[in-house]
């Protein structure tokens, strides 16, 4: 593979296309570089080459990884993609500036006491299971409007609704579907594209792509 800084500039280069060709402004989406699994080592070459804004997907490992490397470079902003257990929820608050996946309504309750305690406004995507499956995390479509509802009584901040589309399918409906829900509830961000998909997303209106091994390599 590429050394970092290309890759990095591969990816920006496909997402300036991307919202090209769909006619959006490249400075209305957000790239995440999904740093889970990969150590100080690998993630400091994309600092230095100027991205700022990494994903993990579990908050005990970014709490390892990331104070160490804050310290070190300014003006990092840590997004968490992955779930989050309630009795975490305070830790996550702590760490992250955004969270990606707010499904449940425990965890609603979870979040606002948290941000309460904390005095921290931490923006939230509601994390939709849009494909409707049976292990996958998120809310279920059809709970969506009451959950967005809830998160908003509770004064959480809501950012938009993320969605990861099932596996081995043609992911466009799933974002198109997430991208209505989204409109019909008044909300405005999406979080949706990975390695894989982020130019679909990009046109299907993603604001935040999620985007690992084609920045970093296969995980081990
Ligand atoms: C790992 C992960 C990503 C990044 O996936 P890649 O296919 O490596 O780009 C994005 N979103 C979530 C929720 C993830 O867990």
């Amino acid at each position: 593979m590429s050394d970092p800084a290309t890759r990095l500039a591969d990816i920006r280069a496909r997402i300036d296309h991307a919202a090209k060709v769909a006619g959006r402004k490249s400075s209305d989406i957000t790239l995440i570089a999904v740093s889970k699994t990969h150590a100080a080592e690998a993630i400091t070459p994309l600092i230095d080459a100027g991205q700022r804004i990494f994903g993990e997907n579990r908050v005990q490992e970014a709490a390892e990884k990331w104070p160490a490397l804050r310290e070190a470079y300014p003006g990092i902003e840590l997004h968490l993609v992955g779930q989050l257990q309630s009795n975490k929820a305070e830790d996550a608050v702590a760490l992250f500036d955004c969270i990606h996946s707010l499904d449940r309504p425990s965890l609603v309750s979870a979040l606002a006491k948290a941000m309460d305690k904390t005095g921290r406004q931490v923006p939230c995507f509601i994390q939709v299971n849009i494909g409707a499956e049976e292990q996958k995390g998120g809310c279920a479509i059809a709970d969506t409007p009451a959950m967005i509802a809830e998160a908003r009584a509770a004064g959480i901040p809501l950012a938009g609704l993320m969605c990861v589309p099932p596996l081995g399918t043609e992911p466009a409906p799933y974002f198109a579907l997430l991208d209505k829900i989204a409109a019909e509830n008044g909300l405005e961000g999406l979080s949706m594209g990975m390695s894989d998909d982020f130019e679909t997303a990009i046109m299907l209106g993603a604001s935040h792509v999620r985007i690992g091994s084609a920045l970093f390599g296969a995980r081990g």
